[in-house]
């Protein structure tokens, strides 16, 4: 199969064979690692198709080709980090535009919006996209710019995509998505109506905890090429060997996906029987506020599952100190299942009361479910819950 593009195979057949065979000096099935930082011209005024790393190198063009057909998009630009594409998205903007960002964004999209705001380089405005009256006041201040992060963290709470797309493009907005928590396997935002996606390859795309990546991917030609040329002006492009890690990566990310989405639902379903536990959140439980809607706009639940303990901080310690498979780390989507503590990691930087505003209380307890063998990770977080549980409060 020379072309791994060709429509007559599944998107799962063509992520796994993207770029294989396109050696065309030796026959590499594998497409090789071009780690040069220039190329050199054929003579005068020949200039190839590539002559300088930041601006383009065969090997980050290979993932940007994978990562623009898994979401449906006209090109993607590889970047150095999530935050380099997020930072990438905001160049678009002059500072007399008006964005509007969800309140419970990823913290370092959070940050930037809010540097920008208050420099004076972007007017913005954080809004709880729960609240259907608030986002219909910001959209009706004309907004340049639209962020959707959905299912968002650490709380997995649910936006509607194609409903707020919607009405962020009857007035005029660039409606971006990101859509790391679920990769382009269970959530294609540009179907849905968003104009570009957003990624941190560091999480599913890659996969493997070993790099820190990011991506931007287009509808629409026009703004591919607008960012394209941003991301080379600014010299946010992502490294040649992290692309031929991501892209090696990428090629499992389907039965990666399959085996994270499985465990995920039986950790969810543990948890919401356990008496240690006092709430869960995870989108693929009936009772979780945005169920219909991820039922509707996703084609798995994600693999992040979040709960509270019954109890105290002490009891949220305990069940830290008592599971072992788990990695006490921050950070997400990689094969090896996490755990995380919003309130003395993640969301550590927001005073108690904004955080308790956000619904991250200290007994909150934040897992990346990975793909290790269900039963083990089930027996694992069983003897947490009994340690939580045999703390008296
Ligand atoms: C991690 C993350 C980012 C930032 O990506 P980095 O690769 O860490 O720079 C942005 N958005 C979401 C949802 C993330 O989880």
């Amino acid at each position: 199969m020379n072309d791994p593009s060709s429509k007559d195979f599944t998107q799962q057949t063509r992520t796994v064979r993207a770029a294989l065979e396109t050696d065309t000096q030796h026959g590499a099935v594998v497409p090789p690692l071009h780690l040069t930082s220039t190329f050199a011209f054929g003579g005068y005024g020949e200039k190839r198709e590539y002559d300088y790393s930041r601006s383009g190198n065969p090997t980050r063009d290979a993932l940007g080709t994978a990562l623009a057909e898994l979401e449906g998009g006209a090109g993607a630009v590889v970047t150095s980090s999530g935050m380099a594409a997020v930072a990438l998205v905001t160049q678009l903007f002059r500072p007399d535009q008006f964005a509007v960002v969800p309140h419970d964004c990823y913290g370092g999209t959070y940050r930037l919006f809010n540097a920008l705001h208050t420099r004076g380089a972007l007017q913005v405005r954080f809004v709880d996209y729960q609240e259907a009256g608030q986002l219909e006041q910001a959209l009706g201040e004309r907004p340049a710019l639209v962020w959707i992060e959905t299912p968002s963290n650490p709380l997995l709470r649910i936006v509607d995509i194609a409903a707020t797309a919607g009405k962020a493009k009857a007035v005029g907005a660039l409606v971006v998505a990101d859509n790391t928590f679920l990769s382009p396997v269970w959530q294609q935002p540009l179907a849905l109506g968003a104009d570009v996606v957003v990624h941190s390859t560091t999480k599913y795309l890659n996969g493997h905890s070993d790099v820190v990546g990011g991506a931007v991917i287009a509808a629409r030609p026009e703004t591919h090429d607008l960012l394209k040329w941003w991301g080379n002006c600014i010299g946010v492009t992502g490294a040649p060997f992290d692309s031929f890690m991501t892209l090696r990566g990428l090629r499992t990310l389907h039965a990666r996906m399959r085996i994270h989405g499985e465990n995920a639902a039986r950790v969810a379903g543990l948890l919401s029987r356990h008496p240690a536990v006092a709430k869960v959140y995870y989108p693929g439980l009936p009772g979780h506020p945005g169920h219909a809607i991820a039922r509707a706009q996703q084609q798995g639940f994600g693999a992040m599952v979040s709960f509270e303990l019954a109890g105290s901080l002490e009891n949220a310690k305990a069940f830290l100190h008592g599971v072992h498979l788990f990695s006490l780390a921050e950070s997400l989507g990689g094969v090896e299942s996490l755990v995380a503590h919003p309130a003395s990691m993640t969301h550590a930087a927001m005073d108690e009361a904004a955080r308790l505003r956000a619904g991250i209380t200290d007994t909150l307890v934040r897992l990346s479910i990975g793909i290790e063998d269900g039963e083990d990770l089930l027996r694992d977080l069983s003897a947490g819950l009994d340690a939580a549980r045999a703390v008296i409060w």
